[in-house]
């Protein structure tokens, strides 16, 4: 039996069946009822609502990596509030038993003959294609970028590969400028680049070091934070905390012999600020992911699935569905936002596959938990119009405690044992409940 499967592995497994059977390019020509792109938090969600649903052999995720993580906790590893483990599972064992997961990823989208590519080459067929791809990170955007992370002080919560290095670069702060950046691009939970800018302040008070440290945040927008009622609270954390804001500020380069950032001002391009740091925190440009975006037939001008914005079917393909970051959604992109859309995408995808029209709708409620320190958090939730959109019937632009515990002890078992199971699609009725049926 062993012999047979290393034989089998040797010849190149590429299907590995959750019931921990193996198959081969025997099987390289698939084909499936529905066909999930991607295995993060919607991907995962669909996967089991519809495996559960469709049964054996009718739902196939495809995703290539072994390791599932719980990013927004990245901020809070960031901060050294958990460890990177924590973050993190095995994806053979959050992804549903009944689902056929085939570790690949995805190279190509041939939405007119509804199948899809992988890069070992198979062709996978569908009848209904949902896609989960999230967002692609670009450090290679910035010059000096990925290699300035092997130097001291470089870090950034955007990635597992970087994200340990905050509490590092905090560990080792003697004195000068820690320098947060924000890009020039769509980023997935915007608020995250600053929630560690708070975090990191608190940490420097903890440690005897703040007074030596010169806290700065450059952001390419022309505000603080996108919907007023938050940032309106953020301008007095920042006041209050002695933080510099530099708007429209966008990190172009990272020098690390001489230990320097340089920031391009978007308002006159020609001024660009070099600025020494101790410590550097990066939040990388993003983009539609590459795959995707070289399909013209799925993406809108700017490279993201084209799906319409309140039933989340393709615009022009009806048995093409997305979740999450890589759609063209106008929301701030949240696992949060994802939960909202899996309640709408699954009721209308369950339509479609019956032969209906898509009726329920998103209305775009997204949230963004501002952690600002090691115990308070502001709970921002709004939807696609910038309106506030709040569970709680309390004033949620405040800091309070128990927000805080919301997100970092409440949210990862939500997360885990609810949304990627299928069950969670948000607190759109936990809301209705506080607010007594009002909202
Ligand atoms: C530091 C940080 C803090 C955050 N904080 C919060 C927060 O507080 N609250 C909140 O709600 N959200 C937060 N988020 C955002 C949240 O994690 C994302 O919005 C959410 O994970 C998006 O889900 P998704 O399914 O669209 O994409 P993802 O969960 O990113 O999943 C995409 C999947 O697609 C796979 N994939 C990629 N390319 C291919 C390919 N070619 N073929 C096949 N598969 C592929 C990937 O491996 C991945 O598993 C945070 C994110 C970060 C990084």
């Amino acid at each position: 039996m062993m012999a047979h499967k290393r034989l089998l592995l040797a010849c190149g497994s590429r299907l590995v069946s959750q019931n921990g059977s193996f198959s081969t390019s025997a099987m390289a020509h698939k084909s499936y009822k529905l066909v999930v792109v991607g295995g993060g938090a919607g991907g995962c969600a669909t996967a089991a609502k519809f495996s559960s649903k469709l049964g054996a052999g009718n739902v196939a995720v495809i995703e290539p990596a072994d390791t599932h993580y719980y990013q927004p906790m990245w901020t809070l590893v960031g901060g050294g509030m958990k460890r990177l483990e924590e973050s993190g599972r095995p994806m053979s064992q959050v992804l549903p038993k009944k689902a056929d997961w085939i570790k690949q990823r995805v190279v190509t989208f041939d939405p007119h003959k509804n199948k899809v590519i992988t890069q070992d080459g198979q062709e996978i067929s569908y009848e209904f294609l949902v896609v989960a791809l999230g967002i692609q990170l670009n450090y290679n955007q910035i010059k000096g970028l990925p290699d300035a992370f092997e130097t001291p002080g470089v870090c950034s919560n955007y990635s597992p590969l970087y994200v340990t290095k905050t509490l590092e670069s905090l560990k080792n702060f003697k004195e000068g400028n820690a320098l947060f950046s924000f890009p020039n691009t769509p980023v997935k939970c915007a608020g995250a680049p600053q929630k560690i800018m708070y975090i990191s302040d608190q940490y420097l008070h903890k440690h005897g070091k703040r007074d030596k440290a010169n806290i700065q945040y450059f952001t390419s927008l022309p505000v603080i934070f996108g919907i007023k009622k938050y940032a309106d609270a953020l301008w007095e954390v920042v006041k209050e905390r002695n933080i510099t804001v530099n708007l429209r500020h966008n990190l172009i380069e990272v020098k690390p012999d001489s230990r320097e950032a340089v920031f391009q001002n978007l308002e006159n391009p020609d001024d660009l600020k070099t600025i020494k740091y101790e410590m550097l925190h990066v939040t990388p440009p993003m983009s539609s992911p590459d795959p995707l975006r070289q399909c013209a037939a799925l993406t809108n001008e700017t490279g993201y699935l084209n799906v319409n914005k309140h039933t989340l079917q393709h615009v022009t393909f009806p048995n093409v569905f997305g979740i999450g970051d890589c759609t063209s959604v106008p929301t701030s992109k949240t696992a949060a936002a994802v939960a909202g859309q899996f309640g709408v995408m699954q009721r209308n995808l369950r339509l479609a596959m019956g032969g209906t029209s898509p009726k329920h709708q998103y209305d775009g409620y997204t949230s963004c938990p501002l952690v600002t320190g090691y115990s308070k958090c502001i709970l921002a939730e709004f939807d696609m119009d910038g309106n506030p959109l709040e569970t709680f019937p309390i004033n949620q632009a405040k800091e309070r405690r128990t927000m805080f515990h919301l997100k970092k002890d409440m949210m990862p078992t939500m997360y885990w044992n609810g949304m990627l199971k299928g069950y969670w699609e948000g607190p759109k009725y936990l809301r209705k409940l506080m607010h007594l049926g009002m909202k």
